[in-house]
């Protein structure tokens, strides 16, 4: 029998499920068992030309819609996600293994929170009337084109609508590639929004390795690359459209800092160390694996910390009272283990986890080091698991440039209660998203991307519409038109 989770067809194009066995099959394995529960075919070249054509076409019209009727559309889907959200929250976890509680109000929701934001704005999205004496100026915000957004693996829904909702808000057309490790989820995004309303070609989804997103990325007729990933990956698609000079935004991962000072507030200090690490099993790019402990508050602070992540529980996804689910894939979950043993290597102290959990599926349990430092491998790159360093520091002025000292720049946060304090650390930090007695919240409204190798541009908020359409300024003269001969 088919599983639930097996899609229609592996591609949505021009409003429409499409197949094309000839692509390279692309087996899709539920996490929590090992079990392959649907297959996909990477795009083919002809799958790739229907896609382009067809969103390079329908963009035009598009683009000539007003703002209200345009966003009236991502309003309608937004609706759509939230009435189905119990049956989207299964199908991100059949797509990621991450547990049903946090699905249920973190994926399909946040898409929902990006349609109807940027829904709402679309109508707003006005330029600028500049005097110049009796001649003026005035600025048209213009759409850009076609976008492409490729996603990553730990957040498909929300990927795939964070990227979707402005470029559909600005008056552009979107294809979307999944990560080939999580292909199911952005396929239903596309028939939602076509389902409410959306002309056919706006919107299409198609699947693939890293081969497909780099034709995408090279074709002449792509106008924007919107990419989520690693950083060496992104250097990659960075440079491919640059030599097509094209719009780019980068959203890559991080190493990022969480400073906590002997005057935190304990309890909720844990609680940040715990939402900035463990959430999605540590699968999420603005996590704070490296979390810095004054030395007055360490031994308290670590004690605490373990003993609240004993009670993690693990187990089905399916289960709602389950928060702690498996890697996504076997190959992540040996990428994690493989962290693991090596800050055992280098000395690390180990307070908590530190195998694989002994249960089906590719779990690997919370893992907790401390006497971490600066060097050690696990403090200086991303692992992308749940491996949370503990790192001693005394002073403020040597915490924030050891925090600032590492390719990254993503995320940041300190907790402590001295306010001006707060406010001086994290003008410090460098990074581009940050947090004061709180750790990795994202709502719409506030923008979200990183500095230094973490990224270009911004997602969510009114940035997000800086980098999904682009002004014309228009000089009107009213006067005679005077030359020098
Ligand atoms: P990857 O960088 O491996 O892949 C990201 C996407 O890019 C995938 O869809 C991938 O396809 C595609 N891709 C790979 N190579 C190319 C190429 N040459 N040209 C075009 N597209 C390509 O990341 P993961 O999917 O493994 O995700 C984990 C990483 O993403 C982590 O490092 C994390 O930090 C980062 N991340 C960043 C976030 C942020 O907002 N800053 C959010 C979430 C994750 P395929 O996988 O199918 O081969």
């Amino acid at each position: 029998m088919t599983h639930p989770a097996q899609p229609t067809a592996s591609h949505f194009i021009n409003g429409t499920y499409v197949e094309d066995t000839e692509g390279t099959p692309i087996p899709v394995i539920y996490a929590a068992t090992g079990e392959q529960i649907a297959t996909v075919y990477a795009a083919t070249p002809s799958i790739v030309e229907q896609a382009i054509v067809t969103a390079k076409e329908a963009q035009k019209e598009w683009a000539k819609m007003t703002g209200t009727e345009r966003g009236r559309i991502l309003r309608r889907a937004a609706d759509i996600i939230r009435e189905r959200n119990h049956e989207l929250s299964v199908l991100e976890t059949y797509d990621t293994g991450k547990p049903l509680q946090e699905t249920l109000v973190a994926d399909a929701t946040s898409g929902a929170d990006a349609l109807e934001y940027f829904g709402g704005l679309a109508a707003s999205l006005t330029g600028e009337h500049i005097p110049m004496g009796e001649d003026w100026v005035y600025t048209v915000r213009e759409a850009l084109g076609l976008c492409v957004g490729i996603g990553a693996w730990n957040y498909p829904t929300q990927i795939a609508c964070w990227k979707g909702a402005p470029a559909l808000a600005c008056g552009n057309s979107m294809v979307f590639k999944p990560s080939e490790t999580t292909p199911l989820c952005a396929l239903k995004v596309a028939e939602i929004l076509h389902e409410a309303g959306l002309p056919a070609g706006l919107y299409n989804v198609i699947q693939g390795l890293g081969e497909v997103g780099a034709s995408l990325v090279t074709d002449p007729r792509v106008d924007k690359v919107s990419l989520t990933g690693s950083v060496p990956t992104g250097k990659k698609v960075y440079a491919a459209a640059a030599a097509g000079m094209k719009h780019v935004t980068m959203e890559l991962g991080g190493k990022s800092p969480l400073v906590i000072f002997d005057d935190a507030d304990l309890e909720n200090a844990v609680s940040g160390a715990i939402n900035a690490n463990f959430y999605s099993s540590g699968q999420v790019c603005s996590n704070g694996t490296r979390v810095f402990v004054q030395k007055g508050i360490k031994e308290k602070f670590l004690a605490r910390l373990a003993e609240r992540t004993a009670t993690a529980k693990l187990g089905d996804p399916m289960d709602e009272s389950v928060n702690f689910g498996p890697m996504v894939t076997e190959n992540q979950m040996n990428i994690v283990l493989g962290y693991i043993e090596k800050g055992k290597e280098e000395g690390a102290r180990l307070v908590c986890g530190g195998k694989r959990a002994d249960m089906e599926g590719y779990f690997v349990e919370p893992t907790i080091f401390a006497d971490v430092t600066d060097e050690m491998t696990i403090a200086r790159e991303e692992i992308f698991g749940p491996v949370l360093s503990v790192l001693e520091f005394e002073t403020e002025e040597e915490v924030v440039a050891r925090a600032n000292d590492t390719e990254f720049g993503l995320s940041a946060g300190v907790f402590t209660q001295d306010i001006s304090r707060a406010h001086r650390v994290i003008g410090n930090l460098e990074a581009g998203s940050c947090f004061i007695n709180s750790y990795n919240d994202a709502p719409v409204e506030a923008p979200f991307g990183g500095v230094k190798a973490s990224g270009v541009g911004r997602e969510n908020s009114k940035e997000a519409i800086k980098h999904f359409s682009q002004v014309k300024s228009v000089y009107v003269r009213m006067g005679d038109c005077e030359a020098a001969f």
